[in-house]
């Protein structure tokens, strides 16, 4: 005899199929929004384990780093492409979260980055209020599964443009805002080990000016982690 739960359960699944984000299989578990040929798949960069790699390489000279790092290599039209349009444009928190418990695990297990608190890269207040919510908060919650450690969203804000700036030029208040970083709350990160987190790391730019805010704070150690890479 078919037990309740499971016509239950089959129904549901009609309704409102649980398939995988990654390529569509249905064959995953309930608590997963990926199936494990996708998790399998996710081109592991393997960083956290590696002193002097790319990323660290990257902020040479540029921002006093513990320790940095990006999960995965991002390409176009790839795995990962496809998963941070679903995750970022598409509203699937339930994704992020899981990406965020993939990186807590990994740098966990790497005992480089034994940090005291994670910081998620502050979007402008309009840009999140537009997305409902800042995917570096949503990765940021599922490391702290791993993690087991606080996610600060009140250290460092980013200010919005002002009237006076809307009168400039696009580009010129850009520039001029893209790099601008305010420490709210030094005294929350004085004496601690931070990793600030980002989606994605490209130039750098955005991740160095908000990095050197942070290092304002008093005997303050930073880390850098992000979800993936895009080298080109
Ligand atoms: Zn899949």
């Amino acid at each position: 005899m078919i037990a309740f739960k499971e016509i239950k359960e089959s129904f549901l699944h009609l309704l409102f199929p649980h398939v995988c984000a990654g390529c569509g299989s249905d064959i995953l578990s309930e608590e997963s929004t990926l199936c494990m040929r996708c998790v399998d798949a996710m081109p592991e960069t393997n960083f956290d384990i590696h002193p002097n790699n790319p990323i660290e390489k990257k902020f040479w000279g540029r921002l006093k780093l513990v320790g940095a790092t990006a999960q995965y290599y991002f390409t176009k039209e790839s795995l990962m492409q496809h998963l941070m349009h679903h995750f970022k444009y598409k509203n699937n928190k339930d994704l992020g979260l899981q990406l965020g418990r993939m990186m807590g695990e990994s740098l966990k297990k790497s005992n480089r980055f034994n940090v005291d608190a994670l910081i998620p890269l502050p979007l402008f207040p309009a840009k999140e209020k537009k997305r409902g919510f800042n995917q570096a908060t949503i990765l940021c919650q599922g490391m702290a599964e791993y993690m087991n450690v606080p996610v600060l969203n009140d250290v460092i804000i980013r200010p919005q443009f002002t009237e006076t700036q809307t009168k400039k030029g696009r580009i010129e208040r850009w520039l001029n805002m893209e790099g601008k970083f305010i420490l709210k709350n030094p005294s929350a990160i004085s004496d601690k080990h931070i990793i600030l987190v980002d989606d994605v790391v490209t130039t750098g730019a955005t991740l160095e000016a908000c990095g050197t805010e942070l290092l304002k704070a008093d005997n303050v150690r930073l880390s850098l982690a992000t979800l993936y890479y895009a080298s080109h």
